[in-house]
């Protein structure tokens, strides 16, 4: 399969199984492509934190109703919210998402 790189519009034979790269095995677009993964993965963060901190601003019969909506209970939704907290945590930077 020939796949074209995002950075140098380079063509290239994907040599691996799986997802599609987006950068060609060039070393400079492999190191741009991590660079821009790892912003894409701040920029999730970013948004995800900022979900979970609007969430946190909503009062009880609010988030009452969304776990409802979402077919949870409250306390469910609550340890989904948390939960998710954690995941998003990669421990690159050795504390939690909550320290982070
Ligand atoms: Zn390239």
């Amino acid at each position: 399969m020939i796949c074209t790189c995002i950075f140098c519009g380079k063509e290239f034979e994907k040599n691996a199984k799986g997802r599609t790269p987006l950068a060609c095995y060039d070393p400079e677009c492999r190191l741009k492509l991590a660079e821009k993964q790892a912003e894409d993965d701040r920029m999730r963060k970013r948004k995800y934190r900022a979900r979970v901190r609007k969430a946190r601003k909503m009062s009880l019969s609010e988030i009452a109703d969304l776990a409802n909506k979402a077919g949870m209970t409250y306390g469910q939704f609550v340890a989904a919210m948390e939960g998710g907290t954690h995941e998003e945590a990669d421990g690159s930077c050795g504390r939690t998402a909550k320290g982070c």
